[in-house]
């Protein structure tokens, strides 16, 4: 009875006209909201209540001639309504967009954004802050100046802050060193705007980036171009001297003339490596080095070029066992020049010693040529970095003469001819320098897989453990870029077919260095097994130094969620693995659990 008393009263109690309006004001709600269709079915579903309840005869569907008119016009009225209100959606929807765009560009610039008052108090602070300074947002937006930058320079940036404020718009490129929140201190540049009067911002805007990296290189460039000229300058020296004394001995001892252009001729041989070197290096830096491949008999080569240095060396006995023949598919000058470079650094760094071991032997298809010296060795903290440009180690640079580019033009041609290098080395009692060259460029490889469970080959071996349910990859011998690429996508794809989460990945057969490889670990194959499911990654190092540090960069994947343990024995990291539990073990036996609860 109610609802018929209450039916009969709708139009009394509204009048007419509001039921349009009110239904007009849903119709805008849902364009808005889900859109135009949403809307023109309001428009229809509207108009049944419409008819039903509030034109008469109400509470019937029949219609008068009369409303027609007036349902036209609601219907017109409203499909303005919906075109104002679609219009009105679309231009939030670009609005939210843009101002989405803008927050993520700013977020994930390579520079740090600041904004800041007239009184220096920063307002807004880029989440980049905690890479450049390790300090959160927040932290950093309270922090004083004074804290944060080096006393050296805080009279410097404070100074500066005041003279742009002094000039609407202007900008300055401001340089300092500033605390990280570790301590450290690093060297920051910031692009500071005056945008205190620029409407909307009202800050003093500065984009800040870390660049004690460019700082160094620049030092190291720097004090490169001294000891170039150095280098140069001495040599140059010397074949003036002896030329003068040649030309002197020519009127009262001739005898001595020959002696004299032989040591001048020694210099313009050191003179002319040292511009080589000079050239190569900006060819690299290029991309331009040349090469041009032969074939032709290494273990030749390396006996002519050991012939070579023993006659200025006279000291050191380089002590030679080579196979009798390696035919080689490369660039002999520049193998060649690998060679040099290391045996003269084995002598340079042995003034003590008296002798040079020089070894080649062939393991599976590869060369692997080694110079050991009884010098004064390397220590750990230099090992990884001595193959970098203009790379010399400290406490021996002043006593030794060169540039810190032998090693790195070396390993670039190393990795031309797909091959690899390293090292090994104890402080005062020498190193052993080392390198590997695949000697037959189309080398057939034994292979064995089912292509779902295993893959054996001559460097990897890697097999699905079902009892475990993990992977296990066995690394065997020598390693280059290309096997441990190769290996790698073979272990992703096996991942892929058994879909395993955690792998046991073996380093301890390992011989020889991978570096070249570990960039792209990081950034390209870590991040494809962590798609793949991967969670979990016990890894037997390699007990060569070389190895392991190459293994740690590899590991430096941005936002990795790959859990990755070294361990130095197999049985620790078994039990590491047997411990830690899978997203989808936690769920199953959270599965069998809630089952056991029912
Ligand atoms: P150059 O450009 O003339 O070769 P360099 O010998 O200093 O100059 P590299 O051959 O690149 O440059 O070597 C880089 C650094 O590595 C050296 O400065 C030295 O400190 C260290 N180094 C290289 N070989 C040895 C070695 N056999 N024993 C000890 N230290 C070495
Ligand atoms: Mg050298």
């Amino acid at each position: 009875m109610a609802t018929t008393w209450f039916k009969l009263q709708f139009p009394q109690i509204l009048g007419s006209a509001t039921p349009f309006l009110l239904y007009t004001a849903v119709i805008v709600f849902s364009t808005v909201y889900s859109g135009w269709i949403i809307g023109i079915l309001m428009v229809a579903l509207s108009l049944l209540p419409i008819i039903y309840y509030f034109l008469p005869p109400e509470n019937s569907f029949v219609l008068q001639p009369q409303h027609y008119i007036q349902i036209f016009f609601y219907i017109i009225q409203d499909g303005i309504v919906i075109a104002m209100s679609y219009a009105l959606q679309k231009a939030r929807k670009k609005n939210a967009l843009v101002e989405n765009r803008f927050k993520v560009l700013t977020e994930k610039a390579a520079d740090l954004l600041v904004l800041r008052d007239v009184n220096n108090k920063a307002f807004y602070v880029s989440p980049k802050v905690e890479t450049v300074y390790g300090y959160s947002p927040e932290e950093y937006a309270d922090m004083a100046i004074e804290k944060m930058v080096s006393p050296d320079y805080l009279q410097y940036f404070l100074q500066n802050l005041k003279e742009i404020k002094e000039v609407p718009n202007s900008h300055r490129i401001v340089r300092i060193q500033a605390y990280r929140k570790d301590g450290e201190i690093r060297w920051m540049e910031g692009d500071v705007y005056n945008f205190l009067e620029q409407p909307g911002i009202n800050a003093i805007v500065s984009y800040i980036k870390d660049i004690t990296d460019r700082v160094n290189l620049e030092r190291q460039k720097d004090d490169f171009i001294g000891i170039a000229s150095h280098e140069l300058k001495t040599p140059l020296a010397n074949i003036k001297g002896f030329v003068s004394l040649a030309e002197k001995s020519a009127q009262d001892k001739p005898e001595n003339i020959k002696s004299f252009l032989g040591k001048a001729q020694h210099n313009i041989i050191r003179l002319q490596r040292i511009v080589n070197d000079l050239l190569d290096i900006s060819k690299i830096n290029t991309g331009q080095l040349p090469y041009s491949l032969e074939v032709f008999n290494f273990s030749e080569l390396l006996q002519d070029t050991v012939k070579s240095l023993r006659m200025h060396q006279k000291k050191h006995e380089f002590i030679l066992s080579a196979p009798e023949k390696v035919m080689m598919n490369g660039d002999r000058y520049r193998l060649e020049q690998v060679l040099i470079n290391l045996l003269e650094n084995a002598v340079k760094y042995s003034p003590e010693a008296d002798k040079v071991l020089v070894s080649a032997e062939l393991s599976n298809n590869y060369l692997i040529v080694s110079i050991r010296d009884f010098g004064i060795g390397i220590s750990e903290e230099h090992v990884s970095k001595i193959f970098n440009r203009f790379y010399r180690v400290d406490n021996t640079s002043t006593k030794y003469q060169g540039l810190g580019l032998g090693l790195f033009i070396a390993s670039e041609i190393l990795k031309k001819h797909n091959g690899s290098f390293w090292l090994d080395s104890k402080l005062g009692e020498g190193s052993t320098f080392s390198f590997l060259l695949p000697y037959e460029l189309e080398a057939k490889t034994n292979t064995y897989t089912d292509n779902q469970t295993y893959f054996r080959t001559d460097y990897i071996d890697i097999a699905y453990n079902k009892e475990q349910n993990w992977l296990e990859a066995d690394w065997i011998g020598y390693q280059t870029k290309q096997t441990v690429q190769e290996g790698c996508m073979h272990m992703l794809d096996l991942v892929k077919s058994t879909r395993v989460e955690k792998v046991l990945n073996n380093n301890s057969k390992v011989k020889g260095n991978w570096s070249e490889a570990s960039d792209w670990g990081s950034t390209f194959w870590f991040p494809l097994m962590q798609e793949a499911g991967i969670e979990y990654f016990a890894w037997i190092q390699s007990p060569d130094i070389f190895s392991q540090l190459s293994a740690l960069k590899s590991i430096e994947m941005k936002n990795g969620k790959i859990n990755i343990h070294f361990f130095e024995e197999m049985s620790a990291a078994v039990e590491w693995l047997e411990g830690v539990k899978s997203e989808a073990e936690i769920s199953q036996s959270k599965m069998i659990r809630d089952d056991g609860s029912q």
